[in-house]
C-alpha cells in the first residue's frame, strides 16, 4: 500500500482497495497517534504494524467521522484510547451497524469487522497533549455533522478527514456548514492538509486548494438554484460535468463525478422543497 512521509513525524497511507482513503500515523516520544483506520482489515493490519514499529504502543486513535471507510478497522487497535465526536459514537452504536451489515454482504472481507466504539468523546473541540505532540481537534462539519479534524501543531499539519476532499461532498449533510468550515480553514496557518481521500495538499498549495473548494461550493449552489428557478428537471441539471465547476475526473479515479452528481441531487431536492430551511438559502452576492 502506498505511504508518504509528510512531516518530521507524520506518515500517510493510501488505500488501494477503496477510493484512496487515507490513514495517518504520528510518531511521538511516547508511542503513536493514529488518525482513521482504512476501509479493509488487510490494509489496516499493515497500518497497525507500521504504527507499532519498534515495539511502540498506539496511545490514541482518532476517528474523523463515522463513515465506514474511515473507522471499520478500529477494532485492530484495542490498546488505544479511541477519540471521536460524540455524534460519531452515536452513529457507530446505531445506524452504522446496519451499514456495516450491508457492506459486508458486498465485501466479504468486512465480515469479521466489529465496530469498536470511541472511549473519549467530544461535544465540540479539544486538545490531546501526548509525547511532546499537541493535537487540536477541530469540529469541521459539512460533509457530516460529526466531522473533526486533527491539527498537529508542531507540524502545522491538518488531518482533515472528508471535510477536505478533491471535490467537496455535502450530500446528506449541510453545504452551509461545509462553507463555514472551509472559510475557517482558509483563515488558519496550515502547511499541509491530509485529505480523507486522495493526494496530500502540500505547503504552497494549501491556500489555493481551499479557495478552489470554496469556489466549487459557491458555483454549484448558484447553478442548481438558478436551474430550479427556471423549472429544469433533475436530469437536465445533473447532466453537467464536474469539469465545468473546476473539478477533474482524474481525481479519485473518476469518483469526483459521482460526488458532484450526488451534491446536485441533494441541492435540487432542497431547492425544490416548498419550505426551504433558512440555513440552506442561497447566500446573497458578495457574502461568504
Ligand atoms: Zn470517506
Amino acid at each position: 500500500m502506498p505511504k508518504e512521509r509528510v512531516g518530521e513525524r507524520v506518515f500517510v497511507f493510501f488505500s488501494e482497495s477503496y477510493a484512496s482513503t487515507t490513514a495517518t500515523v504520528i510518531f511521538t516520544a511516547d508511542g503513536t497517534i493514529v488518525v482513521d483506520t482504512l476501509p479493509f482489515p488487510n490494509e489496516a493490519r499493515e497500518l497497525a504494524a507500521f504504527a507499532r514499529r519498534g515495539g511502540r504502543r498506539v496511545a490514541y486513535l482518532i476517528n474523523t467521522h463515522s463513515h465506514l471507510d474511515h473507522v471499520a478497522a478500529n477494532y485492530l487497535f484495542p490498546e488505544a484510547e479511541l477519540v471521536a465526536h460524540a455524534r460519531t459514537r452515536e452513529a457507530l452504536a446505531g445506524p452504522m451497524r446496519q451499514a456495516l451489515a450491508q457492506a459486508a454482504a458486498t465485501f466479504p472481507e468486512l465480515r469479521d469487522v466489529e465496530l469498536r466504539l470511541p472511549t473519549i468523546t467530544l461535544r465540540n473541540e479539544g486538545t490531546i497533549r501526548h509525547g511532546g505532540i499537541t493535537v487540536h481537534l477541530l469540529h469541521l462539519p459539512g460533509h457530516t455533522y460529526d466531522a473533526i479534524g486533527a491539527y498537529v501543531e508542531e507540524e502545522r499539519t491538518l488531518i482533515a478527514g472528508d471535510a477536505v476532499l478533491p471535490l467537496p461532498h455535502f450530500a446528506g449533510a449541510d453545504p452551509d456548514s461545509l462553507m463555514r468550515t472551509l472559510l475557517r480553514l482558509r483563515s488558519l496557518s496550515i502547511h499541509t492538509i491530509v485529505q480523507g481521500h486522495g493526494d496530500v495538499i502540500l505547503k504552497g498549495e494549501v491556500k489555493e486548494a481551499i479557495e478552489a473548494r470554496i469556489n466549487y461550493l459557491r458555483q454549484v449552489r448558484k447553478y442548481v438554484a438558478s436551474a430550479v428557478a427556471q423549472g429544469a428537471s433533475l436530469e437536465e441539471v445533473q447532466s453537467s460535468g464536474v469539469e465545468a465547476f473546476g473539478g477533474s475526473r482524474l481525481d479519485l479515479d473518476g469518483l469526483t463525478q459521482q460526488l458532484h452528481e450526488a451534491n446536485i441531487a441533494y441541492l435540487y431536492d432542497l431547492y425544490t422543497r416548498k419550505e426551504q430551511p433558512s440555513a440552506l438559502r442561497l447566500p446573497a452576492e458578495g457574502q461568504q
